[in-house]
């Protein structure tokens, strides 16, 4: 992140009473008409979504779009994925205060920020370094202490603070990467992620226990490649 896009999400920690209150008001009509109207049923996931500030995880230019039911471009020609495919796969995570969980694609922080209010800690990895440093900005500013950003192959996880409660992905992989299936608990761990083609996917869930695997398959969706030595090349 530049300086100047830096020195601009903190202006927005300065917005107007009245531009503040009119982002509430936005958030409240997201959860109303995007997410409650669409099946969205968990009072935390919805809880969570109302007190995340969406815009703080925008650029400028798509400020006035923050609440829009819509992925929207961040940086690096990556997205920041449309409301209603957070709260899907929230709620398919199934997460509890206690749940420690690994996010693949930190992006614009958003997802991360939203599974910190209802998680005890998230671990997130990012591949381009430039997206992870503009998201642990944010989390700074916004005084998240349990969100731990990393840049690296996420297709790999973070075997060093496995297993893990809950783990999403959020970019399109051809299949699940084999590291995550083995770094997530066998004790009804849950892996949340969407897999298909490079153009068609659909969300899966996957639960571990002992060595057992179930899946579940959901809502067809559109995301950006998961690139590296388990995902896309390029
Ligand atoms: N969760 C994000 C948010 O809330 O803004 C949205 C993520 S965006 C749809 C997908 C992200 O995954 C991009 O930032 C991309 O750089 C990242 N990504 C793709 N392949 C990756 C990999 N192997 N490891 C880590 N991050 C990866």
């Amino acid at each position: 992140m530049t300086l100047s896009a830096v020195s601009k999400t903190i202006g927005r920690i300065h917005l107007r009473t009245e531009q503040l209150e009119l982002y509430v008001k936005e958030r409240e009509r997201m959860l109303k008409e995007q997410l409650v109207g669409r099946g969205i049923t968990d009072k935390r996931v919805l809880d969570a979504m109302l007190k995340v500030p969406r815009h703080n995880y925008v650029t400028e230019e798509n400020l006035v779009r923050a609440y829009g039911d819509m992925a929207l471009e961040i940086d690096c020609g990556q997205t920041i994925s449309q409301p209603y495919m957070v709260a899907v796969m929230t709620e398919l995570l199934e997460l509890k205060e206690t749940d420690r969980v690994l996010e693949i694609g930190t992006g614009s922080g958003y997802q991360a920020a939203v599974l910190s209010e209802l998680a005890k800690e998230v671990y997130t990895i990012e591949r381009i370094e430039q997206l992870a440093k503009g998201a642990m900005e944010k989390f700074e500013l916004a005084g998240k202490t349990n969100i731990f950003v990393k840049v690296s192959d996420g297709t790999l996880g973070l075997p060093d603070c496995a297993p893990y409660d809950k783990i999403i992905i959020t970019a399109a992989a051809p299949s699940v990467p084999p590291p995550l299936i083995d770094q997530l608990s066998s004790d009804g761990g849950i892996l949340v992620a969407p897999v298909g083609s490079r153009h068609t996917h659909r969300i899966i869930k996957l639960r571990k226990v002992g060595d057992k695997i179930e899946e579940t398959r959901h809502v067809q969706c559109v995301f950006v490649p998961l690139i590296g030595a388990f995902g896309l090349d390029r």
